[in-house]
């Protein structure tokens, strides 16, 4: 503990000798001694005094002007000062020593017990005083520590957010061009080797955009910009869809593929269902990956009902390789996999399974795993679901080639995307549809070609050198001639972030379309925009 100095103030030699020796053997004190006020006001300022013993009767300055001077300064004001008094023990006196500043009093002749217990009991409320400035500086400083890393974390969140968003640009624009020709071969005349090949690329391309996909969830997710989107959709409906992608996929490895739905479960209920296949998808591909023979099934089992609301399990068991019982609890975490030799035998990322945590978090529901070591595991999902009235199902699933789609009537239109592929796919789904195209490489020209031209429709990449997509609508809704000023425009952007594409509406754009895209997003778009110009197009 720091060592506290006392000062004694006294204009009379034998008093400050009678007085240090009664304080010299208390602990962690040191005393100082003063005949002079005038010398004791200066120890005052420079010796970092916390406690003074001040006589009262002393020429020339009295005991409480010294007070009274102690205190009008901030630098010593401080100090706790116990008046030393030989007069009468009348109250004014009193009043007045308490009145100039001094916390207490002590007589002459003095008590040796009460004056130590008394200088005691002040060196210990100093020490606590002196403690409680210490934790409170500490506070203070850990107040700015976590002020400052609060501040590094938002910067780190945003500099992920802008890498991801860059990223997933760069990445998308590549596959957005490859998956582009892809629908191009897709409509030519092929023979079954070359679907073949065309399949295989297929399926790489898909992968790596669900690879890609799945990033942006987990970031989306954690920076709260998923929302969970409640519709009326057929379960049956679902199954269907489910059994129809992975039999066959079950089948190819020589897997069963079963399912089983509880007949209380109603046809049509209210939840995401988009979310709800994705969590149900993830469970099955992943039993497909890791189960080499045997079966895997998919139940569907009502748990609970009350009123309309019905809890249900969705269910996932395989005859898999099974999960070490120390890695079950952390396979939900982001990037966990339950053996590194996993990574290098099955590949993945150790995201789906986070994802799937975060969404049934969303969804206020509960996913959970067993599992038994090399016999098989089961993946569940559970949560409410409301009951439905039954509605009637229109959409047609039967796929279209983009080169089959009704002709758009005669639409001039400008290409703006300095992506030679994917101004090539562009630009040969445009002329499918009986469209006009230009195509420049950045935003300037794309500026200066439509000063130059009308067009219906212009389709704007929102990366380009030179001058950015933004940057060119801008220009382009600034724009003094009439045509041009209220020309479409969509933007094709490969950032899937909210406010990116919210982004492009304030600059003036009146659609958005992410890449990859499907070609009937776009067809659809397209008519969407011009028809709002008041266009005929079909
Ligand atoms: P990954 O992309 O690596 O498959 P997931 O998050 O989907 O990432 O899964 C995390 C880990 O959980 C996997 O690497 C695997 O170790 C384990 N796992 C998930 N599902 C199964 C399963 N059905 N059988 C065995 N292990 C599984």
């Amino acid at each position: 503990m720091k060592t506290i100095n006392i000062l004694i103030l006294d204009d009379k030699e034998e008093n400050i000798i009678s007085l240090h020796a009664l304080l010299r053997d208390i602990e962690g004190v040191n005393i100082i001694n003063a005949t002079d006020p005038n010398k004791a006001l200066k120890i005052c300022w420079n010796d970092n005094i916390s406690i003074a013993l001040v006589d009262v009767q002393m020429p020339e300055i009295n005991g409480f002007e010294f007070v009274s001077l102690l205190k009008s300064n901030p630098k010593t004001s401080h100090i706790m000062v116990i008046m030393v008094t030989a007069i009468s023990k009348e109250d004014k006196y009193l009043l007045q020593g308490l009145q100039s500043g001094a916390v207490d009093y002590l007589y002459k002749p003095l008590n040796p017990d009460i004056t130590i217990a008394k200088v005691k009991s002040f060196v210990q409320q100093i020490w606590i005083q002196n403690e409680l400035i210490k934790k409170n500086k500490e506070l203070e400083e850990s107040k700015i520590a976590l002020l400052k890393a609060n501040q590094e974390a938002i910067q780190a969140r945003k500099s992920k957010e802008i890498f991801l968003a860059n990223m997933s640009h760069e990445i998308r624009t590549p596959i957005n061009g490859i998956m582009g020709v892809m629908h191009m071969f897709k409509g030519s005349d092929l023979n079954e080797e070359q679907h073949n090949w065309l399949k295989h690329l297929d399926n790489a391309s898909q992968s790596l955009l669900m690879i890609i996909n799945d990033i942006l969830d987990l970031s989306r997710i954690d920076s709260g910009l998923l929302k969970i989107k409640v519709d009326d959709f057929n379960l049956e409906k679902m199954v269907d869809d489910l059994n129809r992608i992975y039999h066959a996929k079950a089948s190819q490895k020589g897997l069963a593929f079963n399912i089983q739905v509880d007949e209380r479960i109603p046809e049509y209920l209210r939840y995401d269902s988009l979310r709800l296949q994705q969590i149900i998808s993830n469970f099955i591909s992943n039993s497909l990956k890791f189960t080499e023979k045997g079966h895997i099934t998919l139940s569907i089992d009502q748990l609970q009902q009350k009123d309309y609301r019905h809890k249900l399990r969705f269910s996932i068991r395989d005859t898999g390789i099974g999960i070490k019982p120390e890695a079950v609890e952390k396979i939900f975490l982001a990037f966990e996999q339950a053996d590194d030799g996993i990574t290098k035998k099955f590949g993945g990322t150790g995201l789906g399974l986070a994802i799937v945590k975060r969404l049934a978090d969303l969804l206020s529901g509960r996913v959970g795993a067993q599992s038994e070591y090399g016999k098989g595991s089961e993946f569940f999902y559970e949560g409410w679901f409301e009951e439905t009235e039954y509605k009637e199902d229109n959409t047609d699933n039967s796929p279209l080639t983009y080169n089959h789609f009704p002709k758009l009537k005669n639409l001039s239109v400008l290409i703006a995307e300095d992506n030679e592929l994917n101004s090539f796919m562009l630009a040969h789904m445009l002329h499918s549809w009986n469209c006009r195209v230009d195509v420049v490489k950045n935003g300037k020209l794309a500026v200066e070609k439509a000063e130059k031209q009308h067009y219906d429709l212009i389709l704007m990449d929102t990366h380009m050198p030179v001058m950015s997509g933004f940057e060119a609508i801008k220009k382009i809704r600034s724009h003094s001639e009439e045509q041009a000023h209220h020309t479409p425009i969509i933007t094709i952007s490969a950032s899937v972030l909210e406010h990116e594409q919210a982004a492009a509406f304030q600059v003036g754009a009146d659609g958005v379309i992410g890449k990859p895209f499907d070609p009937i997003e776009l067809y659809e778009k397209i008519i969407q925009v011009t028809r709002d110009q008041g266009q005929e197009n079909k």
